[in-house]
């Protein structure tokens, strides 16, 4: 069972989740150990949802939950796929949003963070293309101290100056931020500001799903592993947007100690490099 546990002096949550020490390394490229691969459903936790026949994406509960609520979204049936080659990642966001909006109607959960490791310099510990959806009984610190941010100013509702901007469509602008915590970190940003992704549907999801898979394919020229995570929020002050990052770097000790992150790429030169 997981378990909230409290850091000593800030009172900060820590997820105590000893069951994730039993999670195989099943790091490789062999798909017929993969559990994520066609043919090894049976091995997974009972699916929530399918999308495809053959199937395209699957979501089923995370074997070994970080949290109360922790689901996995298995994006392509190929286990070799990249989220910058799959074949239908509309359907990934579509199932982002449902599961997003199930997981919204627990009265117990206060935050539900949509993320990907891809590679095991960003945690992945399968290589098979997924990402997960993770439900907190806490709003995580990070989200906390956004809000409050949010409630002074929203400064996403800013344009960012145009060096630094990577691409721009008519729903969203994609950008390395002039506060980069990472080496060729980028942010997809919808024009609109809304607190909530799951709002979204039509052609303002698809857009969206291109703009993941245009971010995917830039950093993947850069890195073989890296992460994002969906900011979303439940307070109309606060503008959600998606930070990715490469993982070219460990997080140190003076990024542990100090709680201040250290990146090393201009942000200029980075959206130069990342533009397609
Ligand atoms: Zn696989
Ligand atoms: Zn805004």
């Amino acid at each position: 069972m997981t378990s909230i546990r409290r850091h000593p002096i800030t009172g900060e949550p820590i997820v105590f989740a000893p069951e994730r020490a039993l999670r195989p390394n099943a790091f490789g490229p062999q798909s017929d150990i993969c559990p994520f691969c066609p043919g090894h459903e049976h091995e997974t936790p009972p699916e929530i949802l399918r999308a495809g026949d053959p199937w395209r994406v699957r979501v089923f509960g995370n074997k070994y939950p970080m949290t109360q609520r922790h689901e996995v979204v298995v994006e392509s049936a190929r286990h070799d796929a990249s989220f910058a080659t799959i074949e239908d990642p509309e359907s990934v966001v579509e199932a982002y949003v449902a599961r997003y909006r199930d997981l919204a109607s627990d009265s117990r959960l206060q935050n539900i963070l949509i993320f990907k490791n891809h590679g095991a310099m960003a945690g992945a510990s399968l290589a098979h293309v997924h990402s997960q959806i993770a439900g907190t009984t806490f709003v995580p610190p990070r989200v906390e101290r956004e809000r409050a941010a949010f409630r002074e100013r929203c400064p996403l509702c800013v344009p960012p100056p145009r060096e630094l901007i990577i691409a721009e469509s008519e729903h969203f602008v994609r950008f390395a931020p002039h506060g980069s915590s990472f080496a060729y970190e980028q942010w997809i940003v919808p024009r609109q500001h809304e607190a909530n992704f799951a709002t979204m549907s039509g052609t303002r999801l698809s857009s969206f799903a291109s703009e993941l898979s245009s971010s995917a394919r830039s950093i993947e020229r850069i890195s073989a592993s890296y992460n994002w995570l969906v900011m979303n929020f439940r307070d109309d002050d606060a503008h959600w947007y998606v930070q990715a990052m490469p993982r070219l770097t460990t997080i140190a000790g003076f990024e542990l100690g100090a709680g201040a992150m250290v990146s090393i790429v201009d942000p200029a030169e980075a959206a130069a490099r990342l533009r397609d």
